[in-house]
């Protein structure tokens, strides 16, 4: 049975020893032997060496040539800290006081895990205003969010200085 092999022709400086190689069509390994400024190559067939003239082009098998497959990067559509737990909510938030404390009416803040910020602060934790309302007793709820909203947008919101315009409470009184 006599196989097809597609070859290339590459100089034998660029075959690494121990390849397979094609030599007139003939399968052989590459030695690289240097014998009296000649290369040789084992034939497969006959199994004695063979010696080639400098400058002779050795078929290569495509195969050899071909690169290895690249690894797939990994892509990560969200920034590390959300990757590494995809429940996690990032966003704004708005916080209504059932009383005013010292003229203030409402706390804006940024978490980047809504869920667990909201059940800090229904324990009167994670922000000093809140925990200050709780020590006078002050009531306050959660009356809006912002999923998915950074702190460029929290700061926003705090620079407009009219968060009960915002407040859905406060609009209701209107
Ligand atoms: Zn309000």
């Amino acid at each position: 049975m006599v196989l097809k092999v597609k070859t290339t022709k590459r100089p034998a400086s660029q075959v690494k020893r121990g390849a397979v190689v094609y030599v007139g069509g003939r399968p052989s390994v590459f030695t690289g032997v240097l014998h009296e400024g000649i290369v040789s190559v084992h034939d497969k067939l006959t199994n004695k060496a063979r010696y080639l003239e400098p400058g002779t082009l050795l078929e290569v098998p495509y195969k050899t040539r071909k690169r290895k497959p690249r690894k797939a990067k990994k892509i990560l559509l969200w920034k590390p800290s959300t990757a590494t737990n995809p429940r996690k909510v990032q966003g704004v938030y708005l916080i209504h006081f059932k009383q005013p404390y010292k003229h203030a009416l409402h706390y804006i803040g940024y978490a980047d895990d809504l869920a667990a910020r909201f059940a800090e602060h229904a324990k009167g934790k994670g922000s000093r205003l809140l925990e200050v309302l709780k020590m006078n007793g002050i009531d306050f709820e959660i009356v809006r969010v912002w999923k998915g909203k950074t702190r460029t947008f929290e700061r926003q919101l705090k620079n407009r200085k009219n968060a009960s315009k915002l407040c859905p409470i406060c609009q209701r009184k209107h």
